[in-house]
């Protein structure tokens, strides 16, 4: 099977300016990225702040673009953003944000917002537009009395109900979800996700799903790539991930989220600073806060190898010396 979406050593880098007066500075906030996500298939994405998820997000969708490195959507180069093949494309992949309140217009009722991309992208005859509309909110748990309801006339929750509503709309084929729930109260926030994956594997959408929560992508991801600093570190099955990280940053993000059933022993606790994009660490960039590092770890940066099936891992020692997942991808 052809993934649907699949990215290849992406690399985005901003020029910040340090401080009021200082020269700008490159920031590689996206730094080599490979990945491929297939139909109906969820990839939840996971990292402190400022590892880059947000902007790996908007690069699958084209909306930042990649200085080196390409996206391809159903075997195809996305189209340059803005332009008519992008936005025709756009129909099939959506993005759903954190603040649903920035995502909607103020001034209309969530039923005509929920309609509008059926009217966008003439998905439907006019005068079946209504029944869509409500079919469309009673799947994400909306009643039909709140179709008049303007955005604030509505709690967060159903907010951002309404936006994946709309999202829906236009069948997309692809969901890019950039911590949809975090602005959520803890309670409604399962009741999203668990929407969220029934319409998932109902309409066979695939999903990338990003999160710094790693309890809310274990209820909705089949696999999780884990991000530090613009890397993938580690990238397995969701059950791998949670059940036996291998990469020391993985095992320390996942040793601080109790697993029901499971034991805290050997919990690894994360030290030190949040990674600064600004000041990327030498070798391994994680190297400050690891417990396992050595020598080699300060000055050779470690790349991501195949340590089992459908399994990779980016680290000297847990790794091991096997070829690169890059070498083997140029191989074949
Ligand atoms: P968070 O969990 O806080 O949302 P993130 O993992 O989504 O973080 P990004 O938003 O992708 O991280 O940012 C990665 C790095 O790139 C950060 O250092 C950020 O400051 C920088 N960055 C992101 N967008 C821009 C931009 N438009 N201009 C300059 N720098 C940016
Ligand atoms: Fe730790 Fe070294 Fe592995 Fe990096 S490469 S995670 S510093 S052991
Ligand atoms: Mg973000």
């Amino acid at each position: 099977m052809m993934p649907l979406v699949e990215a290849d050593n992406l690399v985005r880098i901003y020029e910040v300016r340090r401080g009021l007066f200082g020269r700008p500075s490159p920031i590689r906030a996206v730094d080599g990225i490979s990945l491929a996500v297939m139909p109906g298939e969820t990839l939840g994405i996971v990292g402190e702040s400022g590892s880059g998820k947000s902007t790996l997000g908007r690069m699958l969708l084209g909306i930042d673009p990649a200085q080196t490195g390409a996206v391809n959507f159903e075997g195809r180069p996305l189209p340059q953003y803005g332009t008519a093949e992008w936005r025709a494309l756009r129909a099939k992949m959506q993005l759903i944000y954190q603040d649903p309140l920035a995502a909607l217009d103020r001034r209309l009722t969530i039923a005509t917002q929920i309609g509008e991309p059926l009217e966008i992208h003439r998905i439907i005859p006019k005068e079946h537009r209504p029944a869509r509309v409500a079919e469309l909110m009673a799947a994400v748990g909306l009643r039909p009395d709140q179709a008049g309801r303007f955005p604030h006339e509505l709690s967060g929750g159903q907010r951002q109900r309404a936006v994946i509503a709309r999202a829906l709309a236009s069948r997309p084929k692809l969901l890019v979800c950039d911590e949809p729930v975090s602005a959520l109260d803890v309670s409604i926030q399962a009741q999203v996700v668990n929407m969220l994956r029934d319409l998932q594997e109902q309409k066979g959408i695939a999903m990338v799903f990003i999160s710094h929560d790693l309890k809310v992508v274990r209820n909705i991801a089949d696999r999780v790539a884990v991000m530090y600093l613009g890397r993938i570190v580690e990238e397995a099955s969701s059950d791998v991930i949670f059940h036996s990280p291998q990469h020391p940053y993985t095992r320390a993000l996942v040793s601080s989220v109790p697993v029901p059933g499971k034991l805290l022993e050997g919990r690894v606790i994360l030290q030190g600073e949040p990674p600064n994009p600004a000041d990327r660490p030498s070798g391994c960039a994680f190297h400050p806060r690891c417990a396992l590092a050595r020598d080699i770890c300060r000055t050779s940066v470690p790349p991501l190898r195949r340590i089992g099936s459908g399994r990779t891992a980016a680290c000297h020692v847990v790794a091991g010396e096997g070829a690169s997942v890059e070498t083997l991808r140029r191989r074949a």
